[in-house]
């Protein structure tokens, strides 16, 4: 997964249901907004974002792309239930576009699968979400016996030292995400606990990528405090925990490349709003 990934958020709001719940995105973003995140809501505006079109008549969400499912949410919340099929359906019509579905509710999948299911599609992933080894040991036994082309784990929040090694050496797991934590009161990633992750990554020839360090990052008994996110990325790379090993410093260079396009772009907009007349 990249930058250039895009989101999907059918529905938004969910229910902490695990330790790496405490500091959740969608509650963070609620709070500043007023929302009670509990309260799970149909996107009326964005629902059908796979399948809209532009006026020529093409698909605005480009083929090829990578579409992050439910970010604030979960896809498989039991208050959903009457939405998915729908959401299904614009994923059956978009064969050319890859879909990872991020979920904490692994027990809930196999319930939830369309009746054309078989043995998975092509362009849909799922990526169960474990924080710690409790969690692991919870949910992936639930992913490892679905019928599905792609599974993925993702540790995010990493919260506390994992053993994978049985789980990855069923040669089912394509690709495990790791990442530290954000937020206020953002609980420490320890180097060596990804590095153990890589390790076993390493034995069985499974994709690693280590996306951010978190606010908080240990390394040699030192603690580091990165808050800013362009940092907590170039710092996971510098690390070295990629597999298989990446180019760092062309990675590096790409993204500090992408944050000045980012600025400039806001600079633009801002400069376009002030020129424009009061009236
Ligand atoms: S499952 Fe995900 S979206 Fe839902 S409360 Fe937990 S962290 Fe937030």
């Amino acid at each position: 997964m990249d930058i250039d990934d895009k989101t999907w958020n059918p529905w938004h709001g969910c229910h902490k249901c695990s330790e790496g719940c405490q500091n959740c995105y969608a509650y963070f973003l609620d709070k500043r907004y007023g929302r009670d995140t509990n309260e799970v809501v149909k996107n009326k505006s964005n629902f059908n974002f796979p399948v809209k079109k532009d006026r020529t008549g093409q698909y605005k969400l480009e083929s090829g792309s990578f579409v992050r499912v439910c970010m604030t949410s979960d896809f498989f919340l039991e208050e959903a239930d009457e939405w998915r099929k729908e959401a299904w359906d614009y994923i059956r019509q978009r064969p050319d576009v890859t879909f990872s579905l991020l979920t904490k509710r692994a027990q809930r999948i196999r319930e939830c699968l369309p009746d054309d299911w078989a043995n998975g599609w092509d362009n849909v992933t799922f990526s169960v979400s474990c924080e710690n080894q409790k969690r692991l040991d919870e949910r992936i036994p639930y992913l490892l016996e679905l019928p599905s082309k792609h599974k993925w784990v993702s540790l995010k929040p990493f919260i506390g030292e994992i053993d994978m090694e049985k789980y990855l050496a069923t040669g089912q797991i394509e690709s495990v995400l790791a990442g530290g934590e954000n937020y206020l009161g953002s609980r420490p990633l320890h180097y060596e606990w990804v590095k153990k992750v890589h390790d076993a990554c390493v034995k069985y020839n499974v994709q690693l990528i280590f996306g951010q360090t978190g606010n908080i990052f240990i390394k040699d008994g030192k603690e580091y405090k990165i808050h800013n996110r362009t940092e907590q990325m170039v710092q996971a790379l510098r690390s070295g925990l990629h597999y298989p090993p990446r180019d760092i410093e062309a990675e590096i260079e790409a993204i500090y490349a992408r944050k000045a396009a980012m600025k400039e772009i806001i600079e633009n907009k801002k400069n376009k709003t002030k020129d424009k007349p009061h009236c």
